[in-house]
């Protein structure tokens, strides 16, 4: 039976819905409809001047539609009679091939003809700070290594059980809230599931956190280092590979409890880090999270070498259990669709053409990187990621090279207008460039 969302508002007493997409920068957009209209705009879509965004459009072009994918709904359990919707955008009757949900179902359906569906969980990190962004909004959380501190995550106990509470209340099965690494920082964690909806929960766990953080007087952030002598907000992905119940990455004979797929897949991540680092590290600012030097409470978290590893923080990839990996390079502004999209296109690749890793390594990555001279090395700037998406053919040929000349542009326009106020130096402190667009990310 499809899904009847003018019956669904009248049943659960929604008087609007947001209809919403994200950008190639990530930004949520939305139009907020009322009930009476929705049954119309499910079948046509509700219309947007796509030039008006992050997206490669022109003004001369026609409206660009955003199509609502009514499984996505969710009542906002802070205001019940406001129902969010993800949707999927259509201009002149096709789906727009250069826009992230779409470029996420793209790769999905690749997997879907070898009858694979990936699964994930992300971990997405955020600050809670002043209103101006100058500071974190705890003057007493000041502890040199603040993780795991129960005092300063219990005076934030308000906040977090409403947003802990609301993602019971949708049905995410979160487990856990703490404390992180950082100073004024705090993690989250929900069940992971397959990874469109995984991808729509990402972007509206941004949306709530920053929503109730509003509420109760506070700013959330999910820059990648708003403060440069602290940990910054990593968003780490675990990710396997299912054929209904069976995960396909489970091999219980391996050491690290992987199958022949799950290195493959891992290999071709490892392969192709460099150009999808334009993806997952996707702004001037996170290029101050990787390849970073030891912050305030003694280590970044964040990788600068391409290797993986057991259960060990200090490399890119972790298998912290088997059946699954973790993979720890992406940042709080990464685009939630793009990134999943980004590990299916590369791990593709890698079981296409059953890329070995090679073994995995067991050192101190942050002190012993010397003596690993051979590893390939994270991007140290954008510009760097961004050179290496545009000669890397095998992510433009996963997702077409129209779709990939189309982010370029706009990543290398908002380069150029950093460029023309700003100069990016690792060594000195934010620039208010990048608090202004990253703050909000
Ligand atoms: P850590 O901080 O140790 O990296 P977290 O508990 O913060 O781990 O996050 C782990 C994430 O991995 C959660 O979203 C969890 O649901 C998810 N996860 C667990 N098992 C799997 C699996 N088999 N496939 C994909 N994700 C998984
Ligand atoms: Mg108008
Ligand atoms: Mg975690
Ligand atoms: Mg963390
Ligand atoms: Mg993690």
């Amino acid at each position: 039976m499809p899904i009847n969302l003018s019956k669904i508002a009248k049943a659960k007493k929604i008087k609007y819905f947001l209809i919403s997409f994200v950008d190639f920068f990530g930004v949520l957009r939305s139009k907020l409809v009322p009930a009476q209209a929705i049954a119309d705009m499910q079948k046509n879509g509700a219309g947007f001047a796509g030039f008006a965004t992050w997206l490669d459009m022109s003004p001369a072009d026609g409206d660009m539609f955003a199509l609502p994918d009514p499984k996505s709904l969710i009542q906002l359990p802070w205001n019940k009679e406001i129902g969010w919707l993800a949707s999927d955008l259509y201009m002149y009757g096709k789906p727009v091939k250069a826009s992230p949900r779409v470029m996420l179902k793209e790769q999905i359906n690749k997997l879907d003809k070898k009858d694979l569906v990936m699964k994930s969980g992300v971990e997405c990190e955020y600050f809670l700070i002043s209103e101006d962004g100058s500071k974190i909004a705890d003057a007493r959380d000041t502890q040199s290594k603040p993780c795991y501190d129960q005092s300063a995550l219990m005076r934030r106990y308000d906040l977090i059980k409403e947003i802990c509470d609301s993602m019971i209340t949708m049905g995410w099965n979160p487990y856990q809230n703490d404390h992180e690494d950082a100073n004024g920082q705090f993690e989250m964690n929900w069940d992971y599931t397959d990874c469109l909806t995984t991808a729509d929960r990402h972007v509206f766990f941004k949306y709530m956190v920053k929503s109730l953080a509003e509420k109760h007087g506070l700013r959330a952030t999910f820059m990648p280092k708003p403060f440069s002598n602290l940990t910054g907000n990593g968003c780490h992905a675990h990710i396997s590979l299912w054929n209904g119940k069976i995960n396909k990455f489970l091999d219980n004979g391996d050491k690290l409890g992987l199958s022949k797929l799950a290195y493959n897949f891992l290999g071709g991540i490892m392969k192709l880090t460099q150009p999808l680092t334009a993806f997952f590290n996707p702004t001037i600012n996170s290029y101050r999270r990787i390849n970073a030097p030891p912050t305030k409470s003694g280590a970044t978290w964040s990788p600068s070498s391409i290797s993986y590893t057991g259960n060990n923080r200090t490399h890119m990839i972790r298998i912290p259990d088997k059946g699954r990996f973790e993979l720890r390079l992406m940042d709080g502004a990464v685009n939630p669709y793009l990134l999943q999209a980004g590990v299916i296109a590369a791990g593709l690749h890698g079981i296409n053409n059953k890329i070995d890793p090679g073994e995995p390594l067991s050192c101190n990555m942050y002190t012993d990187h010397k003596n690993y001279p051979h590893l390939k090395k994270l991007p140290d700037i954008i510009e760097d990621a961004l050179d290496q998406l545009e000669n890397s053919k095998e992510i433009k040929e996963a997702f077409g090279g129209d779709t990939i000349k189309s982010y370029l542009k706009l990543k290398r326009s908002e380069i150029n207008d950093f460029n023309q106020e700003e100069k990016f130096d690792k060594k000195s402190s934010v620039t208010h460039w990048e608090k202004n667009s990253t703050l909000d990310c």
